[in-house]
C-alpha cells in the first residue's frame, strides 16, 4: 500500500476498514474530554462494553440459584469453560481438546515445566531467548534449581548478534545444534515482549524436536496478536496470559495448550488437582488421581467463573469479527502505517530521533512497534501521555505502541505520529 501522511488519508482508510465497528464494542479511557490514542493493548486490552453484562448474569445466577448454579442455567458453571475453548482453540491453532483455562500465566509456565522439563544429568539444558520476560526468567532459574542445577550450567540464553536488536532464526537454530546432546527443552516467547519479534516457532519446534528435546512456548504477546498454529508445528506446550490482546481484564485467566500426542503419556509429572479429574468420575471423590483426557487434564483448582465471564465477553467479540484471520490483515495495515508516519517523523526533524527495532517484515512482529528515542526518551514519552497518547515505557529508552485491530484506528496512528513530531520541539 502506498501509505500518505495526511489525517485525510487515515480518515479514508478508517471508512474502508471493515471492522471499524468493533471499535464501539469497547470502553475507551477520556483525556480532557476526547478518547485518548490507546496503544497499550500489548499491556492491557481495553474493556469490552459486554464485561459488565456478562459478569452480573454469573452474580444473578449465584443470587438465584447459589450452589445449583454448578448444575442449573444457561451456563452451568460445571461446564462455562467449555464455551471458551471452541474461540480459543482457534485463535491458537489447536484442536479443542488441547486447550484449557486456568490460573494466571506464570503458574502455568510452572505447571507445564513440572510436566516438560524432567532433567537428567545427560539432558537439563533449557534455551530461551536473552531478555525474556522477567516473570519467566524466574520461573526458568527456580525450575533448574529445583531440580538441583545451576542456572548457569542449565539455562542458555540466545542474544542478538553486536549491533543488532532482534534475532535471526539460523543463530537460534545453530545454538540448538550445537547443545542437541545436553538439550531438554527449548522455551520461547511467541513475541518477545520487548523488541516485538515474532520468532519463527515452526522452524524453532523443528529444531528442538530434532534435538530431542521439547519446545514450548510462551504465547502472552502472541495470542490474539498473530495467528499460530500450534498443533499443526508440533509445539508440546504453550501458555499465554488473556489480558493483553484478548481484553479479559487485569490479571485475566490464562491459556494453556498440550499437543495430544501427550495425553496418554503416564511418564510425565504432573501436580494433580481435583478439576483435572476424569470429569465422570470427580466427584466420587475416590483416592488417586486419574487425568481427564486431553489438556483439562492438566486443571488443577475450581472455575473462577467472574474471569471466565470476562474471557468470554472478549472471546465473543473476536468471534463476531470472523476471528483472527481478518484482524491479522487489517493489524498489518495499520501497523505498517504507524511504522511509515514515525519514518515519516524522522525524515522531516533531519535526525532520526526514533528508531524502530522491531523487525520491518510484517511476518516478524504482531501489532507492536517497539521505538527506541535517541534522545530524551522518559520526557518524550511522559509528553506523549500528557496529550493523550497512551503507549508504554521501557528501561532504558523504549517506547512501546501498539495498534490494536479491534479498537484502534489508522486516525490514531497519525495522532500519535503528530504527537511523536510535536515532541521533538516541545522537548530540547
Ligand atoms: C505479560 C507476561 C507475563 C505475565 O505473567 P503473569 O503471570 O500473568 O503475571 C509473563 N510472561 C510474558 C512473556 C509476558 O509477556
Amino acid at each position: 500500500m502506498n501509505y500518505q501522511n495526511t489525517l485525510e488519508f487515515a480518515i479514508k482508510l478508517d471508512e474502508q476498514d471493515a471492522l471499524r465497528s468493533f471499535r464501539e464494542e469497547f470502553l475507551i479511557p477520556k483525556h480532557k474530554g476526547k478518547d485518548v490514542i490507546y496503544l497499550c493493548g500489548n499491556s492491557l486490552g481495553l474493556q469490552p462494553r459486554s464485561a459488565k453484562a456478562y459478569i452480573q448474569d454469573q452474580l444473578n445466577t449465584w443470587e438465584d440459584n447459589a450452589v445449583e448454579g454448578w448444575f442449573q442455567g444457561n451456563d452451568p458453571w460445571l461446564s462455562y469453560h467449555k464455551k471458551l475453548i471452541g474461540p480459543l482453540s482457534e485463535i491458537l491453532g489447536a484442536k479443542p481438546a488441547e486447550v484449557t483455562v486456568m490460573n494466571s500465566l506464570t503458574v502455568n509456565l510452572h505447571l507445564l515445566m513440572v510436566s516438560f522439563y524432567k532433567p537428567d544429568n545427560k539432558r537439563f539444558k533449557i534455551i530461551m531467548e536473552a531478555g525474556a520476560f522477567p516473570s519467566d526468567q524466574y520461573a526458568v532459574e527456580s525450575q533448574v534449581r529445583f531440580h538441583g542445577f545451576d542456572p548457569k550450567d542449565a539455562v542458555i540464553e540466545i542474544a542478538p548478534r553486536n549491533g543488532e536488536s532482534t534475532l535471526r532464526t539460523a543463530d537460534i537454530v545453530k545454538q540448538i545444534e550445537d547443545n542437541a546432546d545436553e538439550l531438554a527443552l527449548v522455551l520461547f516467547s511467541g513475541i518477545n515482549y520487548y523488541t516485538g519479534q515474532f520468532f519463527d516457532l515452526e522452524a524453532i519446534v523443528g529444531a528442538a524436536h530434532k534435538a530431542g528435546a521439547y519446545a514450548g512456548f510462551d504465547l502472552a504477546h502472541a495470542a490474539g496478536n498473530v495467528p499460530v498454529k500450534l498443533h499443526a508445528w508440533g509445539a508440546d506446550f504453550a501458555c499465554w496470559c488473556s489480558y493483553k490482546y484478548i481484553n479479559s481484564g487485569p490479571g485475566g485467566i490464562s491459556g494453556v495448550f498440550v499437543h495430544e500426542k501427550h495425553f496418554a503419556d503416564a511418564t510425565l509429572n504432573r501436580f494433580a488437582g481435583w478439576w483435572g479429574y476424569r470429569h465422570d468420575k470427580r466427584f466420587l471423590m475416590a483416592p488417586g488421581f486419574q487425568p481427564e483426557n486431553g489438556a483439562e487434564g492438566w486443571n488443577v483448582s475450581t472455575s473462577p467463573i467472574i474471569l471466565m465471564a470476562l474471557h468470554k465477553a472478549s472471546l465473543d467479540i473476536f468471534e463476531k469479527a470472523g476471528g483472527l484471520q481478518p484482524l491479522r490483515t487489517k493489524s498489518e495495515l495499520l501497523t505498517g502505517y504507524l511504522e511509515y508516519l514515525i519514518n515519516e517523523v524522522n525524515k522531516a526533524s533531519g535526525e532520526d530521533v526514533y528508531r524502530i527495532i522491531t523487525p520491518t517484515d510484517p511476518a516478524a512482529r504482531g501489532c507492536q512497534l517497539s521505538v527506541v528515542c535517541k534522545r530524551n526518551a522518559k520526557a518524550i514519552f511522559t509528553y506523549l501521555a500528557d496529550n493523550g497518547v497512551i503507549g508504554d515505557w521501557r528501561e532504558p529508552d523504549v517506547i512501546r505502541l501498539s495498534p490494536v485491530p479491534l479498537y484502534n484506528t489508522f486516525s490514531d496512528a497519525f495522532k500519535a505520529a503528530e504527537q511523536l513530531t510535536k515532541a521533538l520541539t516541545a522537548i530540547n
